[in-house]
């Protein structure tokens, strides 16, 4: 690691270059679940249905390129005012460093892998469920307590 590279995480969001932009997202998968809102408390509500392309033996997008084309509800943290979305994971690097907070210690720029990362059980891996399975009606029955906004 050069220099100028070192530690680039602790920038500024809008003083990221391109590629240490996408390089900050840990891969976690925890955005790409599907949510509700609590009519009463209006809290936020993650569920183990995760998005159809979302391929979880790697962890990663299988149409990121024309992610917000073929997902309506789909995003670009870049575009979004992060400041103003209630449902962006705790653990989200984007959230962290908008709200001018440190990496977790077992974010693989932090930890230098993605062992931590891991064993902390950040990544979704297999504990989720497409929602080619699941019609929305029944996501409620899906609720789950280890992601939170
Ligand atoms: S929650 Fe944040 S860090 Fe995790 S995959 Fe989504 S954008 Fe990346
Ligand atoms: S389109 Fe890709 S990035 Fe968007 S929610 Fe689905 S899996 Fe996640």
């Amino acid at each position: 690691m050069s220099a100028t590279q070192e530690k680039f995480w602790e920038k500024p969001l809008q003083a990221l270059t391109e590629l240490e932009w996408e390089a900050l997202c840990d891969g976690c998968g925890r955005c790409c679940l599907k949510k509700l809102t609590d009519s009463e408390s209006e809290q936020i509500q993650f569920t183990r249905v995760v998005c159809r392309y979302f391929d979880e033996r790697s962890s990663r997008c299988k149409c990121y390129g024309e992610r917000t084309q073929l997902v309506p509800d789909c995003f670009n943290v870049k575009q979004m005012d992060i400041g103003t979305v209630n449902w962006m994971p705790d653990t989200c690097a984007y959230r962290l460093r908008f709200d001018g907070k440190p990496l977790f210690d077992w974010h693989p720029l932090v930890a230098g892998s993605r062992d931590k990362m891991q064993a902390a059980g950040i990544s979704i891996g297999k504990r989720v469920i497409s929602e080619e399975y699941v019609h929305p009606d029944g996501y409620e029955e899906h609720i789950i307590r280890w992601v939170k906004a």
